[in-house]
């Protein structure tokens, strides 16, 4: 790990992700949660309508939901209805396949995907994995016949209404397929959007680059390939010292499907630290506290106090952030 990694510290949370669970219906070569179909985590209501009462008292600018699939968890329609009216920005993030998916569930008749509009009705931003516009490349990456049903769920998005206005957005994810950093985000996205309007008519908001953080079943196939060390030396050769006041970590929390806090969905995926930094009972234990004995418990105070100034827990796959124009869940850190 670069030196000048090991003493970042969290600032004020703006922006929390919660990760309900790992099962998803690919097995995408650079997951790096080995999300797959045999995965078995999956967040349950009790702990859904918990999380509720957290976003009451957290009150982030913005919530994110995340997986494995989010969208195949049985109960993401009734916490979509239930958080809706308590944080203002929230976003899905989606690997298009699974909406797809969702459209043949008891609760859709014909060709219509009441999953879909149910989603743009709540003002639900999507954040769509889609690594490429060609079909090979996407194919490598995630599957037999991805890329077709993919574009299928993105025209469907685009009738509905999503890519036509800013809010709720389509934003679509890119990560490299080799063991290099992406390009420069801005100029990738003009070309994205060329090449799908012009080939299938499809409308989106903004493309995210990501750098690919060689952990879970990345690392195994880089290690696979002797591709792990050389990926590291990249990384290390471009670190470039100023991602490190923007990285994404800073002003976020991710919480797992137990409820527990972690600094991100990479530290999530690797365990850092053990069992994680804390989780909500302990918030909202706080706050019940707070509220017994008359303390006002306005604002994110509680998570704020627990969190603010302390360590980030940051390791070798923290220099996929740091790498070149920066990376993160949201995109490039520089332009
Ligand atoms: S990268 Fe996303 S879509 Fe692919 S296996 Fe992992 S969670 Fe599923
Ligand atoms: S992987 Fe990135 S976001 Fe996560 S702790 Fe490391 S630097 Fe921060």
């Amino acid at each position: 790990m670069h030196e000048k990694l090991k003493n970042i510290r969290r600032q004020k949370i703006s922006h929390i992700s919660f990760n309900i669970g790992l099962y998803c219906n690919q097995m995408c070569a650079h997951c790096h949660l080995n999300s797959g179909p045999e995965r078995t985590e999956a967040m349950d209501w009790p702990l859904m309508a918990k999380m509720a009462e957290f976003i009451k008292i957290s009150q982030p600018d913005s919530f994110e939901i995340t997986g494995g699939a989010p969208e195949l968890n049985p109960y993401i329609s009734e916490f979509i209805r239930k958080i809706r009216p308590l944080v203002k920005k929230i976003s899905m993030r989606t690997n298009l396949t699974a909406l797809e998916l969702n459209k043949k569930s008891e609760n859709n008749s014909g060709n219509k995907n009441r999953f879909i509009k149910f989603l743009y009705e709540n003002s639900i931003s999507l954040v769509a994995s889609l690594p490429c516009y060609e079909e090979e490349e996407v194919r490598i990456q995630r599957g037999e016949g991805v890329f077709e049903k993919s574009i299928e769920v993105l025209k469907e998005l685009n009738d509905i209404g999503y890519g036509k206005s800013a809010i709720p957005a389509l934003d679509l994810v890119f990560n490299p397929i080799f063991p290099t950093l992406p390009p420069q985000q801005s100029m990738l996205e003009l070309k994205f959007k060329e090449i799908l309007n012009n080939n299938f008519g499809i409308e989106f908001n903004n493309l995210i680059a990501m750098t690919n953080v060689p952990v879970g079943r990345l690392a195994e196939n880089l290690k696979i390939k002797n591709s792990y060390d050389g990926y590291i030396n990249l990384l290390r050769k471009n670190f470039n010292e100023e991602n490190l006041a923007k990285l994404m970590c800073i002003s976020q929390v991710t919480i797992d499907w137990k409820g527990r806090f972690y600094d991100c969905d990479f530290n999530l995926a690797i365990d850092m630290p053990k069992n994680g930094l804390s989780n909500i009972d302990l918030i909202l234990g706080l706050t019940n506290s707070g509220k017994n004995s008359g303390v006002n418990q306005s604002d994110n105070n509680i998570l704020n106090n627990l969190l603010i100034g302390k360590r980030i827990f940051t390791g070798g796959h923290c220099l996929a952030c740091t790498a070149g124009s920066g990376s993160s869940c949201h995109g490039a850190l520089q332009e």
